[in-house]
C-alpha cells in the first residue's frame, strides 16, 4: 500500500492534531458525495482513510514506523488489516467518527451502496469542560477538582439495558445483521440500493423484551463524576487538554468512552504578556529615573523582583532578563522576560521647574545629544 505519510502529505514528524488536520483536509476533497462517478477521487479518498487508520491509531503507527506494516513485524492479514480497500472496515471509524459527523451531514452508512458494511463502532461523545485559570496558574500548572455528568455503563446489565440473557432477542427485522438493504430510486432508471441501519434495532441485531430495571432500558445513565485534573505548567489560553477515555460511556454494551476535553481559558495579567514562553511587559520611567538611573519594581511569574535601569538609558531600550519568562509546556527550559522601557515626560511643569530646566539645558553639553546635533547638521548648515 501507499506510504500513509505521503498519502496524507506529511513528514514523518507529524504531530497528532497535523495527522487529523490533513485527514480532514483531504477527506473533505476527495469525498464521494464533492466528486461523482470520479473513480480516481474514490481511489484517494479510500488512501487516505487507510493510512489515517494506521496514523491515528498509536500502536499501528508504531508498527509502521517500526516494520513498515501497521500490523507489525508479522504479515498476512490479521484482523482489522489496513492494507486496501477489502481490508477497510467501517468499524475503525469509531476512534474518530467525530470528524466524520462534521464532513458527512447523513452520518457514514451507504456511503457507498452495495458495500459489505458492519453496524458503526460505538465511542461516546466527547465531553467539552471549559476551565478558568488565573495567570499565575497557567504558568506554574496547578490541580483542579472538576464535577461534571458522564454517561456510564449500567453495572448491573453490562450496557445491554436487557434484564438478563433471556430477555434478549435476535432482532426480527433485520435477523440480528443490524442492518437492512433499502432500494432508492432516481429519476426512474437510477436504482441505487443502501445498506443502512436497521430501524428496529438500530444497528445492535438484538431486541429488548424485558428492560433492565436500574437503567430502563438505555444500558448507561447519567452520573456525576469529580475528577482532580492535573494542569501542565505552561499551559496556554485557548489550548486544549484532552483525557482520553473520560467522556461519555457509548450506549449500548459494546462500546468505549469518548474524552474528556477542558479547554482552558487564562485571565490576563495586568502587566506582562505572554507570546509563546516569553513575557513581554512595558516598563514606564521617568525621564529622571532615565538620566540618573534607578532601581525599580518589576512584577514576575507570582511576585516581584528588583530591576536595575542605568543612567542614560533611552526611550524604547529592551532588556532581557534570561529565565523569567513562562515553563516550556511539556518540555525542558523556560522562556524570558523581555522589558521595554518607556522614558515619560512630563505633561507640565511649574515656572520655578521650568527656570530650572532652562539652566540645566545650557549646562549639558551638545554632543550629548547624538540624533539632535546630527538632524542640526543638516539643516541649519
Ligand atoms: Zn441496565
Ligand atoms: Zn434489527
Amino acid at each position: 500500500m501507499t506510504n500513509p505519510y505521503e498519502a496524507l502529505g506529511i513528514s514523518k514528524t507529524a504531530s497528532a492534531d497535523e495527522i487529523k488536520s490533513a485527514y480532514r483536509r483531504l477527506a473533505k476533497k476527495y469525498h464521494p458525495d464533492a466528486n461523482p462517478n470520479n473513480k480516481e477521487a474514490e481511489e484517494k479518498f479510500k488512501e487516505i482513510n487507510a493510512a489515517y487508520e494506521i496514523l491515528s491509531d498509536a500502536q499501528k503507527k508504531a508498527n509502521y514506523d517500526r516494520f513498515g506494516s501497521a500490523d507489525g513485524p508479522h504479515f498476512g492479514g490479521g484482523a482489522g488489516g489496513a492494507g486496501g480497500f477489502g481490508g477497510f472496515d467501517f468499524s475503525g471509524f469509531g476512534g474518530f467518527g467525530d470528524i466524520f459527523e462534521n464532513i458527512f451531514d447523513q452520518g457514514i452508512d451507504g456511503l457507498f451502496g452495495g458495500r459489505r458494511s458492519r453496524a458503526r463502532a460505538n465511542r461516546g461523545s466527547d465531553i467539552i469542560i471549559d476551565m478558568d485559570l488565573t495567570f499565575e496558574e497557567s504558568c506554574n500548572g496547578t490541580t483542579k477538582n472538576i464535577i461534571f455528568n458522564r454517561n456510564e455503563r449500567c453495572p448491573d446489565c453490562h450496557g445491554t439495558g436487557a434484564k438478563d440473557d433471556n430477555s434478549l432477542q435476535t432482532c426480527s427485522y433485520c435477523h440480528g445483521a443490524g442492518q437492512v438493504k433499502q432500494t432508492q430510486r432516481l429519476g426512474g432508471f437510477t436504482v441505487i440500493e443502501n445498506v443502512v441501519t436497521c430501524p428496529v434495532c438500530h444497528g445492535t441485531g438484538k431486541v429488548i423484551t424485558d428492560k433492565c430495571k436500574s437503567c430502563g432500558g438505555k444500558g448507561s445513565f447519567k452520573k456525576q463524576v469529580t475528577s482532580k485534573i492535573n494542569i501542565p505548567a505552561g499551559i496556554d489560553d485557548g489550548q486544549t487538554l484532552t483525557i482520553n477515555g473520560e467522556g461519555n460511556m457509548a450506549e449500548g454494551a459494546a462500546g468505549i468512552s469518548g474524552d474528556l476535553q477542558i479547554r482552558v481559558h487564562v485571565a490576563k495579567h495586568p502587566i506582562l504578556i505572554r507570546e509563546d514562553f516569553d513575557l513581554y511587559m512595558e516598563l514606564p520611567i521617568t525621564f529622571t529615573q532615565a538620566i540618573l538611573g534607578t532601581k525599580v519594581r518589576i512584577p514576575v511569574i507570582g511576585g516581584f523582583m528588583d530591576f536595575e535601569v542605568p543612567p542614560n538609558t533611552q526611550n524604547g531600550d529592551v532588556r532581557r532578563i534570561r529565565g523569567k519568562g513562562v515553563k516550556k509546556l511539556r518540555s525542558v527550559g523556560t522562556g524570558d522576560l523581555i522589558v521595554k522601557i518607556f522614558v515619560e515626560m512630563p505633561k507640565m511643569v511649574d515656572k520655578r521647574t521650568a527656570q530650572l530646566l532652562e539652566a540645566l539645558d545650557t549646562d549639558i553639553r551638545a554632543d550629548s545629544y547624538k540624533k539632535v546635533a546630527s538632524y542640526r547638521s543638516k539643516v541649519y548648515n
